[in-house]
C-alpha cells in the first residue's frame, strides 16, 4: 500500500526552517504520508547562539546534528541536502541548481511541494532564491524537453509556500518593528493580506513536535529572536494554526481549506477529509465467495508482522528516546500500524456482511484521529488491532480450513523473527 502514499517534499534554505510549517508536517506524517525534508544548506553561515555548543569550524556539523534531531520529532524519515552555501544561494549557477531540484522531484515523485514564499518571510536571500528555483523546478520537472538526464518526468499536483497571515502583526506589534539581523542588514517580517491564505491547517495537537523540533536547534536560539516580541501565548497560537498558499496545480475548492491534500485523488485512505474507508465497495454479496482473499491474508501477514514488531520497538525507544534509529523505526513503524488498522477495518466490514451482520466498523481511524496525543492515538489503535484481530482470526477459523490456520501460525513465527531480528 505504499506505493498509495501521499509525499511531500518541503524545500527549505537552512536548517530550522522547517519548524515554521513543523505541526502541520508532524501531522501529515502521524497521517502515514511520506514527508521528506530537502535542507539546501548546512546553515554554517549563521550567527552562533550559544556558548559552548560549536564554533565556526563545527558549525556546519552541529546544525547538521540539530535537523536530524528535529527531523526525528517531526516523523520526518527522509532528510535530503543539497550542500549549497549557506548565505550564497543566490550566487549558485541557477541552471544546475535548479536541475538538482528537478532530479530530487523526479526521483520523489512528490503530491506536494512546500517551499519558502515569495516574500521569504523576512528577504533573507538564500529564502528567496530557493523559492525561485523550486518555483521553476516544480515547472521544469514535469516538461520532457527540460533536464532529460534528470530522470522520467512527475507533474507533482500542488505547489504550495508557507504565509504568515498579515493580521499577526496586529497581534504583535513587536513583530512591526523586529528586525533580523543578517551581515550587518536589518531584515523585516513580512506577511501576506489574511484574504490571500489558501489553506489553516488547524494542527494544534501537533505543537508540542514543533516544539521540540525547534529545541533540537541549540544553536540557533538567539534570547532576542522573533520570539522575544511575541505576547504571551501566540507563538503556541502560531504553531497551532500554519497557513499555506496554493501557487501552483490542482485548483482548491472555495474558500480557505484545512488539508493541503483536499480534492487530490478520491478514494486515496490516508487523507483526513477523504472519502469514509471503502464507501465506494459493495458489500460482500455472494455468501460462497470465500470470505477471506489469499490476498488478505498475504496483505495482513506482512502487516502484523510489522504491527508486533514495533511493540517491541516502542520499548527499546521507550528506554532511550534519544537513540535515532530507534525513535525513526517507531514513526516507520507507526506508519504501517495505521496501514494495518485501514485493512482491518475494511475488511472487517466486509466479514461482517458475509457473516450476515450489519454493523460494520469503518469508523476506527476517525476514531484514532479524535485522540490529540501520539501515544493516546497509538494505545487506542493497539486495542483496536489486537480486538480486530482475534475477532478476524476467530471468523476465519470457523469459516475456513486447515491450511488456512497454517497461515496464521506461520505468521505469529514471522512475528516473533521480526521481533528477534530488532534485538
Ligand atoms: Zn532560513
Amino acid at each position: 500500500m505504499t506505493e498509495q502514499n501521499y509525499t511531500i517534499l518541503a524545500v527549505f534554505a537552512h536548517p530550522d526552517d522547517e519548524v515554521g510549517a513543523g505541526s502541520t508536517l508532524s501531522y501529515y506524517s502521524d497521517q502515514g504520508v511520506r514527508v521528506v525534508l530537502c535542507c539546501a544548506t548546512r546553515g554554517e553561515a549563521a550567527t552562533i547562539f550559544c556558548d559552548d555548543c560549536a564554533t565556526a569550524d563545527t558549525l556546519a556539523a552541529v546544525r547538521t546534528q540539530e535537523l536530524r534531531c528535529a527531523c526525528d520529532h517531526l516523523g520526518i524519515r527522509d532528510l535530503r541536502w543539497l550542500d549549497w552555501p549557506d548565505g550564497g544561494v543566490k550566487d549558485l549557477p541557477r541552471e544546475e541548481a535548479t536541475g538538482e531540484l528537478v532530479a530530487l522531484i523526479r526521483e520523489l515523485r512528490p503530491t506536494i511541494l512546500l517551499t519558502h514564499p515569495e516574500n521569504g518571510l523576512y528577504p533573507h536571500p538564500d529564502h528567496l532564491a530557493v523559492w525561485e528555483m523550486v518555483r521553476a523546478a516544480w515547472d521544469a520537472a514535469a516538461d520532457e524537453t527540460k533536464y532529460p538526464e534528470a530522470g522520467p518526468v512527475w507533474q507533482t499536483p500542488r505547489l504550495f509556500t508557507r504565509a504568515m497571515p498579515q493580521s499577526i502583526f496586529e497581534r504583535a506589534p513587536g513583530l512591526k518593528d523586529f528586525r533580523v539581523e543578517l551581515n550587518g542588514q536589518l531584515l523585516p517580517f513580512m506577511g501576506t493580506p489574511d484574504d490571500e491564505i489558501d489553506v489553516t491547517m488547524n494542527v494544534g495537537p501537533w505543537v508540542p513536535r514543533r516544539m521540540a523540533a525547534w529545541s533540537c536547534h541549540i544553536s540557533q536560539h538567539n534570547p532576542k529572536g522573533f520570539s522575544s516580541v511575541m505576547p504571551d501565548g501566540l507563538r503556541e497560537e502560531m504553531a497551532a494554526r500554519e497557513q499555506f498558499i496554493l501557487i501552483a496545480g490542482a485548483p482548491l475548492p472555495e474558500g480557505v481549506q484545512s488539508n493541503l491534500f483536499v480534492g487530490l485523488e478520491e478514494g486515496d485512505t490516508y487523507m483526513v477529509d477523504g472519502p469514509a474507508p471503502d464507501a465506494s465497495e459493495p458489500a460482500q454479496e455472494n455468501p460462497a465467495e470465500p470470505i477471506v482473499s489469499a490476498e488478505f491474508v498475504r496483505l495482513l501477514n506482512s502487516e502484523l508482522n510489522r504491527h508486533v514488531s514495533l511493540a517491541e520497538v516502542l520499548r527499546l525507544y521507550e528506554r532511550d528516546p534519544r537513540e535515532p534509529r530507534h525513535g525513526s523505526l517507531y514513526h516507520q513503524l507507526s506508519a504501517a500500524e495505521q496501514e494495518v488498522i485501514y485493512l482491518l477495518a475494511r475488511h472487517l466490514r466486509r466479514l461482517d456482511a458475509g457473516a450476515g451482520r450489519n454493523e460494520p466498523d469503518p469508523t476506527v481511524i476517525r476514531e484514532a484521529r479524535r485522540r490529540d496525543r501520539p501515544d493516546l492515538r497509538h494505545e487506542f489503535l493497539q486495542n483496536r488491532m489486537e480486538v480486530a484481530y482475534s475477532r478476524f482470526l476467530d471468523l476465519a477459523r470457523s469459516a475456513l480450513v486447515d491450511d488456512e490456520r497454517a497461515v496464521w501460525e506461520e505468521l505469529a513465527a514471522l512475528s516473533r523473527g521480526a521481533v528477534e531480528a530488532l534485538k
